[in-house]
């Protein structure tokens, strides 16, 4: 996910400014003078220990190649950290659980009236991009969680598919009734779009990236830029998490081999109707055939056309098949015992499952993280020790559904519920500014933490 917040404990020249004039300041919140002065000694030494260099050879070797749930490089990933935190001197362990997890078997998508054409559902070999030829270790576009189906229908365009969409729908007179619903990224989670979409009729819904949101109107694309390419696509997931996230077979209960599991049936959290992520070179030809009225301004994007609601005359068939399949998650998790608080757990937490090679996300995140054990590790060999026990969790399994964190929570809910404290999340890095999400509580914290730093 690339909404997590964005935690930046880095190494910079600083503290030696910070270190001359530590008399001088006041006690960090929380502490006393003495144990303020002894705090920012440790700290000082802390955050002269993270590498640059390390961390860009952790993610060379973790983004390699892609490591998807049930993937082979997603458990040689986390059997690679392992043996890294071990070497540190860390205890550390491999919790497993077993959820599912759908993959593509099938996915289509035609125009059939009043042209056809056939979407390309694939992502171009770039010479520039030397793992984008990993082709045969890619999951294909798709988003996760969707229902198997077969339908053919009239398109309508619904903008970003929101209520709000609907309503301006409903005022122009368009009904997605019995339809395939045509719905542009952005402005919600992706989830909501097939969700709504089937609480008004639709039979199906297509999820395409509008170049005005995700592609040229924001910047030159890829590999010119950052942004999206025509031929890009945004996978991910379209399940129900506000129902409950996590294996949609075990809820409530950690997925362990024994777990009592649900029937594939009886499971309320995969969508309703069928749905496929698409590219702008893919959503043309669809949104170009369709007529009706031209929608409001806010509702048009930047392909070089008009933009009508429809429906029709552009019917489109859309079949999606997954292999719906039970893979196994590799959370890797590393203790360090407090000393004079040891019940109370500060647990802190990162995922290495991507989509794909994932260096952005979640590697980018996971790679500091990585380097902040080692940092804890270096220190608890000059005789520091915390005071409550940390806990380090690298998850798997985060991108489809928070499989890792919530099957390891619901697993270990009766001592989280005893010793838990916090939790600090992370899910990326990036050049800018420091954002921070989580409990008012600690704003006074993290703003001290900040200035610090
Ligand atoms: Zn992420």
């Amino acid at each position: 996910m690339r909404s997590g917040a964005r935690l930046f404990l880095l190494a910079l020249s600083c503290f030696l400014l910070l270190a001359a004039s530590s008399d001088t300041e006041p006690a960090l919140h929380g502490y006393s003078a003495a144990s303020s002065r002894s705090q920012r000694d440790w700290e000082t030494k802390f955050r002269a220990i993270p590498e640059p260099q390390n961390q860009r050879d952790y993610m060379q070797r973790l983004s390699a190649r892609p490591h998807h749930v049930g993937s082979p490089y997603d458990k040689d990933n986390a059997e690679w950290m392992l043996n890294k935190f071990k070497e540190w001197g860390l205890d550390a362990s491999i919790e497993t659980f077993d959820v599912l997890f759908p993959t593509p078997k099938v996915r289509v998508v035609e125009l059939l009236e009043p042209t056809k054409f056939t979407a390309r559902l694939q992502e171009p070999v770039l010479a520039v991009d030397p793992t984008s030829n990993q082709q045969a270790e890619q999951l294909p576009t798709y988003n996760a969680y969707s229902a198997d189906g077969d339908v053919t229908a009239p398109l309508v365009y619904v903008n970003y598919g929101t209520p709000d969409d609907y309503e301006e729908l409903a005022r122009m007179g368009v009904s997605v009734k019995g339809a395939i619903a045509i719905a542009r990224y952005g402005n919600s989670w992706r989830g909501i779009k097939p969700k709504v979409a089937a609480e008004h009729g639709a039979v199906g819904c297509l999820i395409y990236s509008d170049p005005a949101d995700d592609g040229y109107a924001q910047g030159d694309v890829f590999p010119n830029g950052a942004w999206r390419p025509r031929d890009g696509v945004q996978r991910g997931s379209v399940m129900d998490m506000p129902l409950y996230p996590g294996d949609p077979l075990t809820p409530g209960v950690g997925a362990t081999k024994d777990a009592k599991r649900l029937d594939l049936k009886d499971v309320k959290t995969i969508t309703r109707i069928p749905v496929l992520p698409i590219s702008y070179a893919d959503a043309q030809p669809l949104l170009a055939a369709l007529k009706g009225e031209v929608v409001p301004e806010a509702w048009r994007g930047s392909l070089p056309q008009s933009y009508y609601a429809g429906p029709g005359p552009a019917k489109v068939h859309l079949k999606v098949q997954s292999n719906w399949d039970i893979k196994p998650l590799y959370d890797v998790i590393v203790k360090i015992p407090g000393s004079t608080n040891p019940d109370e757990w500060v647990v802190r937490g990162n995922h290495h499952d991507a989509w794909v090679n994932g260096a952005e996300d979640p590697i980018s995140g996971t790679v500091a993280l990585m380097e902040e054990a080692r940092g804890f590790a270096t220190l608890l060999k000059q005789g520091w020790k915390p005071k409550r026990t940390i806990i380090y969790c690298v998850w798997d399994g985060e991108e489809p559904a928070l499989l890792g964190s919530t099957e390891w929570g619901e697993a270990h809910a009766d001592e989280l519920r005893r010793h838990a404290v916090a939790y600090i999340n992370s899910d990326g890095n990036g050049r800018g500014y420091l954002s921070m999400g989580g409990s008012h509580s600690l704003e006074r914290f993290i703003n001290a933490v900040a200035r610090e730093i």
